[in-house]
C-alpha cells in the first residue's frame, strides 16, 4: 500500500544535477548477491519504450524465466493494444469503429472502460480519443496538423463518442474520425500485469517498469527501493530520489517526445480541448497503489496544470503528486508536503 511511504518517504532533493545510477543491462543477469539468493535484472525494448524488470530469486534460471514471462506479457499487450501495429485489435477498432460495432474482447474493452472512468474523473483532461487530433503530430519528423486538419479533428475528440456494449465487449464510435490511442494508460496497465505475474509465482520483492511507469513490491532486503525521478531538463540526471516500498510511480514529461518550432515546444501530451500540447507544467510524477492509475493520472495532471491537477490529487485517497512548472519550480500535493514539513523541500532549481 501507498502508506508505505509515510515513514520511509524522505524526499531527498538534489538541488544540482547529479548522475542517475541507471544500470546498462540487456537480457537477464545477476547484479548483486543478497542472502540465500541474488538480485537479477532484465531489460528489453517493447511498446516503444525501455522495459526493466528487477527481482530477487534464489536461482538464476528461475529469475530469468520469470523475467522472460513478464517480457512476453508486455509483447502480448503491445500486439493487442498498439495503434501502430496493423493487426492489433485497437487498430481494428480504429479502422472500423465509425461504421460498425467492433467486438474488441474483454481485456481491451475493460481498459477502455477504465480510461473513460478517468475521463469522467478529470473532466475530460484524460481522453483516449485525444488521438483523433494527436495522430496528426509526428514528433520524429517535427510535423503538426494544419489549422484546418486540427479544426476537423477536434470535433472527434470526446470520450462520450465511445459507445460501449458491455455484454458483447463491443465498441462503436459515435462520430466520424474518432481515433483511440492508449499511450497514456497502457504502459501502467502492462506494468500491473507484469507485477501480477510475479506475485502469482510467489515473488515478494520486485520492480517492473515501462518507460516512466514503475511499480515496486516488497523491499530490498530490509531497505527501501530507491526510485529516481528524472530531471525534466537534464537527461541522465535526477530531480529527486525517493526511497519507497510497495508503490507505483509514474512520470509524464514534455521531454519524452517533442520538437520545437519558433521557440514553442510541441510534445506528446495533448490538451483535448485545443488539440495542442499542454504547457502549464514540464513534469508530473504521481505516486499511488497501482500503475494503471498512476499512469493515467500523470497524463491527466499534466493536462490539468498545476492548480487543477493538484486540487484533484488532494481529493484522492492514497495518491500523491510532485509537479514541476514551467519556471522549474517543484510543487507537492498536500500529503507529501506534510510528510516533508520538517526538512528538505524548500525549492528546487529544475531549470
Ligand atoms: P505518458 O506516457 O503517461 O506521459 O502519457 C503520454 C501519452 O499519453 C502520449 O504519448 C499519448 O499516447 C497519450 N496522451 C496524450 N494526451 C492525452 C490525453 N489528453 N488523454 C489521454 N492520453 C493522452
Ligand atoms: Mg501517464
Amino acid at each position: 500500500m501507498f502508506k508505505l511511504g509515510i515513514a520511509l518517504l524522505i524526499l531527498v532533493l538534489l538541488f544540482d544535477v547529479s548522475e542517475a545510477a541507471t544500470p546498462v543491462a540487456r537480457d537477464c543477469h545477476e547484479t548483486e548477491k543478497a542472502g540465500e539468493g541474488s538480485w537479477y535484472i532484465g531489460d528489453a525494448a517493447i511498446m516503444g519504450t525501455p522495459i526493466h524488470v528487477e527481482l530477487w530469486s534464489e536461482t538464476a534460471p528461475r529469475a530469468c524465466a520469470l523475467i522472460e514471462e513478464v517480457m512476453a506479457e508486455m509483447r502480448r499487450i503491445d500486439a493487442l493494444m498498439s495503434p501502430y501495429i496493423e493487426t492489433s485489435m485497437l487498430s481494428r477498432l480504429n479502422s472500423l469503429g465509425s461504421s460498425e460495432q467492433v467486438e474488441v474482447g474483454e481485456e481491451l474493452y475493460n481498459l477502455i472502460e477504465q480510461s473513460i472512468a478517468f475521463s469522467r474523473l478529470t473532466n475530460g483532461a484524460f481522453d483516449v480519443t485525444y488521438a483523433s487530433a494527436g495522430r496528426y503530430y509526428d514528433f520524429r519528423k517535427g510535423e503538426r496538423p494544419s489549422d484546418e486538419t486540427l479544426r476537423q479533428a477536434l470535433a472527434a475528440i470526446n470520450y462520450r463518442y465511445l459507445l460501449m456494449n458491455e455484454r458483447r465487449h463491443a465498441i462503436r464510435f459515435g462520430h466520424e474520425g474518432v481515433y483511440v490511442d492508449l499511450g497514456g494508460i497502457a504502459k501502467g496497465y502492462a506494468v500491473d500485469r507484469g507485477i501480477r505475474i510475479l506475485q502469482q509465482h510467489g515473488v515478494a520483492d520486485a520492480m517492473v517498469s515501462a518507460g516512466g511507469d514503475s511499480r515496486i513490491i516488497g523491499d530490498r532486503k530490509g531497505q527501501p527501493w530507491v526510485v529516481g525521478i528524472r530531471h525534466p531538463r537534464a537527461e541522465d540526471a535526477n530531480l529527486a530520489v525517493l526511497p519507497l516500498m510497495d508503490v507505483s510511480v509514474s512520470t509524464s514529461g514534455d521531454y519524452e517526445r517533442y520538437f520545437e518550432r519558433d521557440g514553442v515546444r510541441y510534445h506528446h501530451i495533448i490538451d483535448p480541448t485545443t488539440g495542442d500540447s499542454a504547457r502549464d507544467l514540464v513534469s508530473v510524477t504521481i505516486l499511488g497503489a497501482d500503475a494503471t492509475t498512476t499512469d493515467a493520472l500523470s497524463t491527466s495532471v499534466f493536462v490539468l496544470g498545476r492548480e487543477a491537477g493538484l486540487a484533484l490529487i488532494d481529493q484522492l485517497e492514497g495518491i500523491d503528486a510532485i509537479v514541476v512548472d514551467g519556471s522549474g519550480v517543484m510543487h507537492l500535493s498536500a500529503s507529501i508536503s506534510q510528510m516533508n514539513q520538517n526538512n528538505t523541500v524548500a525549492q528546487v532549481g529544475a531549470k
